[in-house]
């Protein structure tokens, strides 16, 4: 048994050197400047449950890595937010997607609202935040047409000067919703803190929804709470028709995910507004 455990323990200790050194490796390449080129955002719509018109999209970082392929943003943004690197990364999104909508909104496109993620390290930068939303600010698109996702243990850590300068943004009409709703601890503070516009419903209380009444009842309650808040509430991770129109039916305002579609380019987000246009 002990010759098993030093195995077993060799085994891990050589996992764990692996992930340090990849760890390492993707640090030094977020870090280099090829990677400027190597980033992109994808969109991914989401939709009216009831009529089905799309409102909207939520941004999605991807690495392009030449020789990983496409790593994961939540592998890459934990290193980025590890080495002190997310500000810069969070401000360059934030740079795309205003890029992006500005465009779109020159070409009288109508996108609705596009979302984009803030890693709770940014939200404990006020400096990082200040430059973000004057980005923002400064664009030619109506705040309105923007909106924030933070989860809800973001908050937590941000200074009341940060909330009180998101909060500004939010009075002028930007968007704030809270993401992975449900998953975290601090659900009811944070929707008492802040003037939050929307609850996104995490994937997971959707996946187990049909098959599981407790989950369903979750969902459902999120939606009265949402409701009673006058909130808007969406759900995310919605795969089949059915979970579609479970959704409806227990009320929830929107839906986002692989059923519907998956992310996609700026590019083809576009083609998509352009179909609905005509
Ligand atoms: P998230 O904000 O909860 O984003 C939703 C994730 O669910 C995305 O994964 C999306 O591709 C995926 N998804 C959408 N529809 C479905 C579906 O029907 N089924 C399943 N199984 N998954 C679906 P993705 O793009 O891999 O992003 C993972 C996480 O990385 C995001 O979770 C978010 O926390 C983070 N992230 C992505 N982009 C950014 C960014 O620009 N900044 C920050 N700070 N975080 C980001
Ligand atoms: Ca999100
Ligand atoms: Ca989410
Ligand atoms: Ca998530």
């Amino acid at each position: 048994a002990k010759e098993n455990g030093r195995s077993c323990y060799a085994f891990y200790q050589s996992e764990m050197t692996d992930l340090v050194k990849r760890d390492a490796e993707l640090a030094h390449l977020l870090g280099s400047a090829q990677i400027r080129q190597q980033l992109y955002v994808e969109y991914q719509p989401q939709y009216s449950c009831r009529t089905r018109a799309l409102e909207g999209g939520e941004a999605l970082l991807r690495w392009r890595h030449p020789e990983q392929k496409i790593i994961s943003p939540q592998v890459f943004i934990a290193i980025a937010e590890k080495r002190g690197m997310i500000d810069d990364i969070g401000l360059w999104v934030a740079q795309q997607v205003c890029s992006d909508a500005s465009r779109w909104f020159s070409n009288q496109l109508e996108f609705g609202r596009i979302s984009f993620n803030l890693s709770p390290v940014q939200l404990r930068s006020e400096e990082g935040m200040k430059a973000l939303l004057q980005q923002v600010g400064e664009s030619k698109v109506p705040l309105s047409c923007f909106e924030i996702e933070i989860t809800e243990s973001a908050y937590m850590d941000a200074s009341p000067q940060t909330l009180a300068l998101l909060d500004s943004y939010v009075s002028e009409g930007m968007g704030l919703a809270i993401d992975d709703f449900g998953t975290g601890y601090s659900s009811l503070v944070a929707l008492r803190k802040l003037s939050v516009s929307r609850l996104k419903i995490d994937q997971s209380f959707v996946k187990d929804m049909l098959l599981d009444p407790n989950e369903a009842l979750i969902v459902s309650a999120t939606v009265s709470l949402g409701h009673a808040l006058g909130l808007n509430v969406v759900a995310e991770g919605v795969e089949t028709e059915e979970q579609l129109e479970k959704l409806c039916s227990l009320g929830c305002d929107s839906a986002q995910g692989y059923y519907l579609n998956r992310p996609m380019s700026a590019e083809c987000f576009e083609s998509l507004l352009q179909q609905k246009k005509q």
